[in-house]
């Protein structure tokens, strides 16, 4: 990590620090029950002044047409939304969801409940379940997916503005996509920092999982208070780029492509009613999801997805796993064999790397030599 990416993100991280939870909570809240506001002023206007049907750009709400559509030229600015289910095929276990497995195995932490592993209150008392947790599911490899792989093409093409993740796991980095393109909504384990507001140290992945390996509770090198991966815990804000980029990012967007999440987590979810009205949206999901709500859309809150009803204009649902979606979604572009032997190449890159006896670090230096080259602009 550069210094130049340190200094920024202190200061960003000092406004925040006083009183983390109340201050930035309240004010995102605010700015959020603003912008709602406002979309609803906005749409009960356009709907009395008959501004209310918007256009239709895709000619077919099929995949197809998304294809057709990306070729035409009209779109360049994609917004990706994605979550766990475009890791899962790369072996990555979903970190927080319930209904994994991971919960059950907690037992043995004796914690007073589950979910007090993820909570930042707990943790700086009792920091020990949480690195014994990281150490049992710790990935053995870095491997990004098809999907992963995807979007790295998109963003090659000149045509992704921004990818959203909720992952952790740190996958879309070791498939290229740098800091700018990337919003980590629920964090990273890429970079730690020390939690004294004091000192906020910054440590890399090597060092974490040096740390997570030989079982020490990893402390401060500077001021031995506890350091913590920057992976968002509960009670904690969700990092202030992503309110400052989605404000950005949503009005301007021409393609929003949503997958492997059943987007059921705020403020997350919510993002893909920030895009404009004419904007198509893909979901590549193993099922539907972010529908709306009829009962809000009669009262003019938009912003769901509609897929299937006789109003439905503009959502596509592709069911697949995130892969082959994005494979069927290459074919169509005439980019599948580029794909595919980007996966090859960099899948074999990855191995060999692997096997030069560093293991693990190894995937984890790929990971950082992908992204290295040039200072990352953080802000
Ligand atoms: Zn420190």
């Amino acid at each position: 990590m550069s210094d130049a990416s340190e200094l920024p993100k202190k200061e960003e991280e000092e406004e925040v620090a006083p009183e983390p939870e109340e201050q930035s909570d309240d004010s995102s809240e605010d700015e959020a029950a603003g912008d709602t506001e406002m979309d609803f002023l906005r749409n009960l206007f356009s709907g009395a002044l008959g501004l209310g049907s918007p256009e239709k750009v895709l000619d077919e709400l099929t995949l197809e047409g998304v294809a057709r559509y990306i070729k035409s030229g009209k779109c360049q600015n994609i917004l990706c939304m994605v979550g766990a289910g475009i890791s899962t095929s790369a072996g990555i276990p979903d970190f927080r969801s319930p209904g994994t497995g991971l919960y059950a195995n907690l037992q043995k932490y004796n914690l007073p409940y589950p979910e007090a592993v993820f909570q930042i209150d707990y943790f700086k008392k009792h920091p020990e379940p949480f690195f014994a947790l990281a150490k049992e599911l710790y990935p053995g490899q870095f491997k990004p997916t098809v999907c992963h792989y995807f979007m790295k093409l998109l963003k090659d093409k000149g045509l992704l503005r921004r990818c959203y993740s909720q992952n952790i796991d740190t996958l879309e980095r070791v498939a290229g996509l740098e800091g700018d393109d990337l919003i980590e909504a629920h964090g990273t384990f890429y970079t730690s920092h020390c939690v004294s507001f004091c000192c906020r140290k910054e440590y890399n992945l090597d060092w974490m999982k040096e740390k997570i390996f030989s079982d020490d509770v990893p402390r401060c090198d500077k001021c031995s208070s506890l350091v913590k991966p920057d992976i968002v815990f509960f009670g904690e804000n969700l990092p202030v780029r992503f309110f400052t980029s989605m404000k950005m990012d949503f009005p301007r967007c021409d393609l929003l492509i949503v997958m492997g999440t059943s987007l059921q987590v705020q403020p997350f979810a919510g993002l893909v009613g920030r895009v404009s009205k004419s904007c198509p949206r893909l979901l590549i999901n193993m099922e539907k999801a972010g529908q709306a709500d009829p009962l809000l859309g009669l009262l003019g809150f938009g912003g769901g997805m509609d897929f299937d009803s006789d109003k439905a204009y503009r959502d596509v649902a592709h069911i697949s796993t995130c892969d082959d979606g994005c494979l069927a979604l290459a074919d169509l572009l005439g980019w599948k064999a580029e794909l595919e032997e980007l996966v090859k190449r960099e899948h074999a890159r990855i191995d060999s790397q692997d096997k030069s006896g560093e293991s693990k670090g190894a995937a984890a230096k790929a990971s950082s030599a992908s992204v290295a080259p040039e200072p990352k602009k953080e802000e």
